[in-house]
């Protein structure tokens, strides 16, 4: 029997705004709209621009904000029109092609060209905005408002049933996959009152005794999710058809195609595997 080992936080990097004076070397996540400049090494590992290539980005051309450092080297953001000819792609496109820690830059990445791109005017007299002197943020001088990167605290739960998962599947899901529960969390609501409405929201079950597990940033477009296992107590199944295309029970050793290793659901769904003593599948 293998113990499920939840993620360990990122330690190698160190989030900074102001870049250093000199640069001489440094990784650069290059962005065209939602897009990342992919490019694969002859492992097939996605690799982020190094340092002497990225000199093409003069200033005024292309918006380049600095994220700090990872192992010690600068990190950057890019967001370009150029690069004729060269592929983009959805950071989906990075799954099964990196790790976690790089993973979790690119998305750190398109979160900050998706903020500075959204904010260049103020939301609420329309000035042009400018960009703060040390933090991470957009602002009008005008009304003296403050517009930092957008987060959207979300819940994610496995439901449980003792050897049973509640797994469902909403209608973008490729064919045949099942996964966790999710959704966002309203204003003035705690995590708990979210994870509760939504089960019943969703698939029509009360739920008690939640257990937070972990969390996972997730920048489609801007989600952290919160991860939690949560027992079964009453009711029957009613899925919520304008999201859920089905909702089931399955036992534990005979589950349906689910989500791959690089997602909070998929912990969530072999941290309680291990805990039943049943081997997760690869
Ligand atoms: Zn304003």
């Amino acid at each position: 029997m293998s113990l499920f080992a939840w993620p360990e936080p990122a330690t190698d990097f160190v989030s900074e705004v102001l870049a250093p004076a000199s640069v001489v070397q440094g990784w650069y996540f290059v962005f065209k709209g939602n897009e990342i400049l992919l490019r694969f090494d002859a492992h097939d590992q996605w690799q982020p621009m190094g340092h002497g290539e990225a000199a093409q980005f003069a200033a005024g051309q292309s918006a380049v904000h600095y994220m700090g450092r990872m192992a010690g080297v600068p990190c950057f953001t890019v967001e370009t029109t150029g690069l004729a000819g060269e592929i983009f792609g959805g950071l989906r496109s990075l799954f099964g092609h990196t790790d976690k820690l790089m993973f979790s830059l690119a998305g750190r990445a398109a979160q900050i060209v998706d903020w500075y791109r959204s904010h260049q005017f103020c939301g609420r007299c329309g000035r042009a905005a400018v960009t703060h002197e040390r933090d991470r943020a957009m602002v009008c001088e005008h009304c003296r408002i403050h517009s930092y990167p957008r987060l959207s605290p979300s819940i994610i739960v496995l439901v449980h049933r003792g050897d049973e998962v509640l797994l469902a599947r909403n209608q973008r899901f490729p064919q045949g996959m099942y996964s966790t529960l999710a959704g966002f969390v309203e204003p003035g609501e705690s995590i708990e009152e979210t994870l509760v409405r939504e089960v019943k929201e969703e698939v029509g079950v009360n739920v008690t005794n939640l257990a937070y597990h972990g969390s996972q940033p997730w920048p489609f477009p801007n989600s952290l999710m919160l991860g939690f296992h949560a027992e079964y107590e009453s009711g029957d199944i009613v899925l919520q058809e304008e999201e859920i295309a089905d909702a089931q029970w399955f036992n534990c050793r005979q589950l349906p195609s689910i989500p791959g290793k690089v997602a909070i659901s998929r912990w969530l769904i072999d941290a309680y595997l291990s805990r039943l003593g049943i081997p997760a599948a690869e």
